[in-house]
């Protein structure tokens, strides 16, 4: 659904990687290239720093899907008005109109994904991949060394 560009402080080179929409993975990279790891904190480990706060928030989707609505009827009834009686119309007004009507179906498809609990159960399998990461105390002193808060839970036992 997206991807994420970094450039690796290493060698340099660009790396490209697909990911979801809130970018849920380890921020933990390795270059492409060089083959280097390296800190990323747009990523994000989910059993740590939790989903994003917006991907369950509904109303925020409502209210964006009901702004979007709106404002693709009122470009939509000032082309059919303009077209009506000038016959004409401006393109961007039509564009801007269907634009919002894309945006506002989105939206509400959100609303209703979260509402029926549908975007949690396809969130879940993030949350397990990243308790499994969890699960390597190597990983998780390397997550610590980049600054990452790590909950109690997670950390390796024998370092008091
Ligand atoms: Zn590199």
């Amino acid at each position: 659904m997206g991807y994420m560009v970094s450039s690796c402080p290493h060698c340099g080179s660009q790396n490209r990687e697909s990911c979801n929409a809130w970018g849920y993975g380890s921020p933990i990279r390795q270059c492409k290239s060089c083959k280097a790891e390296y800190f990323d904190n747009r990523w994000r480990e989910v059993a740590v720093d939790g989903f994003d706060p917006r991907s369950n928030n509904s109303k925020l989707y409502l209210f964006a899907g009901i702004g979007s609505g709106a404002l693709s009827a009122v470009m939509g009834l000032w082309v059919w008005n303009s077209i009506r009686t000038s016959g004409s119309y401006s393109i961007r007004a039509a564009g801007l109109a269907v634009l919002a009507a894309l945006v506002c179906v989105m939206c509400l498809v959100m609303f209703v994904r979260i509402k029926s609990g549908y975007e949690e159960k396809a969130q879940a399998p993030f949350l397990e991949e990243s308790r499994q990461r969890l699960q390597d105390p190597v990983y998780v002193r390397k997550l610590m060394q980049y600054g990452v808060r790590v909950p109690q839970e997670f950390q390796p036992k024998d370092e008091g």
